[in-house]
């Protein structure tokens, strides 16, 4: 004999008045025990509700829309009466509470299309983009603002505080032209404030930007429990999120040398030298790359004597050397030190300060002490912090994820962008490749094929390269032309005090299209992006010799370099070269 029972809301937890989103059976379905009867999503989770009986369907009792608590009826279901009789958790008045409730994380289940993990430029942009495709996105987050790095903690509160460097040194440099300022009053809190109220008009953007998309955010620590569930430590207990497809885009955190003592308070990583916390009189840098040498322009405005260490013979190793030398120079004049070639051996903290010991170059055999040392020697990926191997996601032994053309890694539905999948390390190449995951996961036949990821350090002067470096033309044996322009023939660069700069194009020989760009000199950081299009664009030496640059700007150096490579300049007596 059959009869018919009500099937209820079983226990939720703490959650009430919880909406109905979807009704996934009707009257007259024939359902299984467990099967998925309604969703209902809260503004925390997202919970399927099975049915603790099997049989079939008579009334829905419920809509779509209507909010339900634990008890509430969704239906009624015939069910016979052997299968009651056998079901030792149907009550006496067949009213069936739910047996037994779900375990918790099933809970705090959280069901998406795509999970986005880490919320930096190149997570918050594929979460945005794939929104913006119809897909269901969540974001998880450990910090409590989006933005990663390089918002919080790298390009935005570096570039706000090399800002009010520059102005400094621009005031001291004007003094030889007849204008003098007083020495600068530095109050350190309201520049720190400054700098943070720049960085939460952006995050808080950001936020408003993920709400206006639906981009669900949690905040909390993600790790990958299976190839489709990571569980995210929450300030409310750990959630389970259950996604179709993932993009990874953790990140990646400073290199700390073994040995040093990093957690002594006056050993810095960029993230606490962004911090301010004061302006010690003897600085060391570790590392003379772009991160470095920001942050060195940065406290020596400020007032610290600076000291920069550099493993291999050249500042900013990755550029080419001519472009580098105009920045050695004026660095030369303005810090202590600048040790090329050198190693720091160790790092012994004593009462007065940081002593400090070196191996080769020029620095000194005895140790030398400091009242600070910043370790800037580069960034490890995020990979093997995330539970990858959970997933069967492939991390190589430094962190780094291997992914294809399309941002995909081993795993055919899951994705990899950013600094967690290889140099360069730049929140632009994670952006460009946050937008191909996301335009691969939601079907677009999307690839990143960019020629060339431009890089620039914010130094003063800046420096700024594209494509291939002079270097790496010889090295593989290219064929190429170059024009070097020396700024000291701009009128512009002469009119804002400077004559350093140098603005260097090469071109290959058979087709005469721009293959690389080095630019050193006030404003590189901006100039570059015109080479970028033009190597993009498969420019020809002609293409940017002949496009009306306007005068007098900064940018006419890249079109009288291109003269200068055909032989065309006038602005230089530059006898004439070989028709190439
Ligand atoms: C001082 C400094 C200055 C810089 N300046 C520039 C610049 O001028 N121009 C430039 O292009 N680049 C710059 N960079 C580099 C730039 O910040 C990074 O390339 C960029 O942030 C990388 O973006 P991403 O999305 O790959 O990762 P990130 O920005 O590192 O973001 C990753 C996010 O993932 C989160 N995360 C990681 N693991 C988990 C987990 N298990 N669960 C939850 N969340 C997790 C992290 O908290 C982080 O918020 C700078 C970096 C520094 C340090």
């Amino acid at each position: 004999m059959n009869k018919i029972i009500e099937i209820q809301v079983p226990d939720v937890g703490s959650f009430k008045d919880i909406p109905i989103i979807d009704i996934l059976v009707k009257p007259g379905d024939v359902i299984e025990q467990e099967a998925t009867l309604v969703t209902l999503e809260s503004d925390k989770a997202t919970m399927d509700i099975p049915s603790s009986q099997a049989g079939t369907v008579k009334e829905i009792k419920v809509n779509v829309g209507d909010k339900v608590s634990e008890g509430s009826i969704l239906l009624m279901l015939e069910i016979s009466e052997s299968s009651t009789a056998t079901n030792t958790r149907s009550s006496e008045s067949n009213k069936i509470s739910m047996p037994v409730a779900p375990p918790p994380p099933e809970i705090t289940d959280i069901k998406t299309e795509i999970l986005v993990l880490g919320a930096g430029p190149g997570g918050y942009t594929a979460a945005f983009r794939a929104a913006d495709l119809g897909k269901k996105v969540t974001l998880v987050e450990r910090h409590a603002s989006l933005g990663g790095v390089c918002l919080n903690v790298g390009c935005i509160p570096s570039k706000t505080l090399l800002h009010i460097s520059h102005i400094i040194s621009e005031a001291a440099d004007v003094e030889k032209h007849g204008v003098t300022f007083s020495a600068p009053n530095i109050q350190l809190e309201k520049i720190v404030a400054w700098k943070e109220s720049v960085v939460k008009k952006l995050t808080d953007g950001l936020a408003v930007l993920a709400k206006r998309r639906k981009v669900e955010t949690i905040t909390g620590n993600a790790q990958f429990i299976s190839p489709h569930t990571v569980q995210v430590d929450t300030s409310e207990g750990l959630k389970t999120v259950r996604f179709e497809q993932a993009i990874i885009a953790a990140g990646s955190r400073p290199t700390q040398i073994p040995g040093f003592p990093h957690d002594d308070p006056h050993v810095m990583d960029s993230t606490d030298a962004l911090a301010l916390q004061d302006v010690p009189q003897k600085l060391l840098i570790i590392g003379g790359g772009i991160i470095g040498l920001e942050m060195a322009t940065v406290y020596h405005a400020l007032g610290s004597q600076i000291t920069i260490a550099e493993f291999t013979d050249s500042l900013i190793p990755a550029a080419d050397k001519d472009i580098v030398k105009p920045l050695h120079k004026r660095l030369e004049k303005r810090y202590d030190n600048i040790y090329l070639n050198t190693k720091v051996t160790g790092i012994n903290p004593q009462a007065e300060g940081l002593q400090v010991s070196f191996e080769g170059g020029k620095a000194p055999d005895a140790p030398v002490l400091f009242d600070k040392v910043l370790v800037a020697v580069g960034r490890q990926p995020n990979g093997l912090r995330i539970g990858a191997e959970n997933a069967g996601i492939q991390v190589n032994e430094q962190g780094f994820i291997t992914v294809d053309k399309q941002q995909r890694t081993n795993v055919e539905h899951i994705f990899a962008i950013g600094d967690v999948v290889g140099n360069p390390m730049l929140a632009h190449k994670a952006v460009h490749e946050g937008k191909v995951a996301a335009e691969v996961v939601a079907g677009h036949k999307s690839y990143f094929d960019a020629k060339t990821i431009p890089s620039v350090a914010y130094t003063d002067p800046e420096l700024a390269w594209m494509g291939i470096t002079e270097t790496e033309a010889k090295a593989q044996g290219i064929a190429y032309e170059k024009g070097s322009f020396p700024w000291a023939a701009s009128g512009r660069s002469l009119s804002l005090g400077r004559d350093e700069g140098v603005t260097k194009l090469l071109f290959d020989r058979e087709s005469k299209q721009l293959i690389g760009a080095g630019i050193v000199g006030p404003n590189a950081g901006e100039l570059i992006a015109e080479a970028v299009l033009g190597y993009e664009l498969g420019a020809d030496v002609q293409d940017l010799g002949l496009t009306i640059h306007p005068h007098p700007t900064l940018s006419e150096t890249l079109g009288f370099a291109a003269e200068l490579a055909e032989g065309t300049i006038t602005d230089l007596f530059a006898p004439r070269r070989k028709p190439w």
